[in-house]
């Protein structure tokens, strides 16, 4: 079972500081929703999970098993078992998006421990089924043409192919009709195992109606301000995120 701690992190984009002391603990086994108003961190806190350049951490600490993440490369933050579903996935012209799951696959396992192409074809095109996608789409060029929902469900077949010990998915259901979130759910509810923590950063509760987590955390101006069950997402979607700024004394 893995563990990824985040404590008291501070990042600063551009000489700003966006993220203000995150602390979160997650383990394998366990679903975790931050919630929060936009512009909020909530990707910042992703972008710096992952080792996005742009994104300077200033004080604080990530840690997988106890290993200090912000000491790896990106490459090796991926090798380690980390997995990021970005908010916008880009699209790559002139590489396939079989070509570039399979490299992907790859960039997670040891040197020397590849996949064969045989296995890799027979996993892809069951996930496929699963996730209900036209198989055509392993042949186009990554994301490129792609609907919004073909995006997510193609982050949602990454997702199953390289089995990750962690996961973040960043609004894994925006831009999703209802049909497309559902087989997203579907397909992250089949990772649920001891060896798979996530973390699924959502601005909605819609995706947690199909999604149960097992803990639902608050974001607000850079900090995790409150945390708790299922229930707190659902007083979110009724009462939206103003009783929060009140019960904590939050001013706009
Ligand atoms: P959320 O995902 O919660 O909507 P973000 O993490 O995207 O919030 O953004 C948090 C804050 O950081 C916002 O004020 C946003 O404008 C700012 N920000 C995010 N990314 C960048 C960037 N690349 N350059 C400058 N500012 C940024
Ligand atoms: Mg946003
Ligand atoms: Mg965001």
């Amino acid at each position: 079972r893995s563990t990824l701690e985040i404590k008291d992190l501070h990042v600063e984009i551009e000489g700003q500081e966006i993220l203000k002391g995150v602390n979160l603990t997650i383990n394998g086994g366990e679903f975790h929703a931050v919630m929060g108003p936009n512009g909020t961190g909530k990707s910042t806190l992703a972008s710096a999970i992952m080792g996005h350049p742009k994104y300077e951490v200033t004080k604080g600490q990530i840690l997988l098993d106890g290993e200090d993440v912000l000491e790896m490369e990106v490459d090796e933050r991926a090798q380690a078992g980390l997995f990021l579903a970005m908010q916008y996935p880009s699209e790559i012209s002139g590489v396939t998006t079989s070509d570039f799951l399979r490299s992907s696959v790859n960039a997670h396992r040891e040197e020397g421990d590849e996949i064969s192409l045989m296995k890799f074809i027979k996993e892809m095109d069951s996930a496929m089924d699963y996730l209900e996608m036209d198989k055509n789409m392993a042949q186009r060029y990554l994301n490129e043409g792609f609907s919004g929902g073909e995006k997510k469900r193609n982050e949602i077949l990454q997702l199953m192919m390289i089995q990750p010990a962690i996961a973040i998915l960043d609004e894994i259901d925006s831009g999703l009709d209802i049909d497309a979130l559902k087989v997203v759910a579907k397909g992250i509810n089949k990772m649920r195992s001891d060896d798979f923590g996530c973390l699924i950063i959502t601005h909605y509760q819609r995706l947690l109606d199909y999604i149960t987590p097992d803990h639902v955390h608050i974001m607000m101006q850079g900090r995790v301000v409150k945390s708790g069950g299922p229930e707190l997402a659902q007083r979110l979607e009724a009462e939206g995120y103003e009783w929060i700024k009140k019960e904590l004394g939050i001013e706009d």
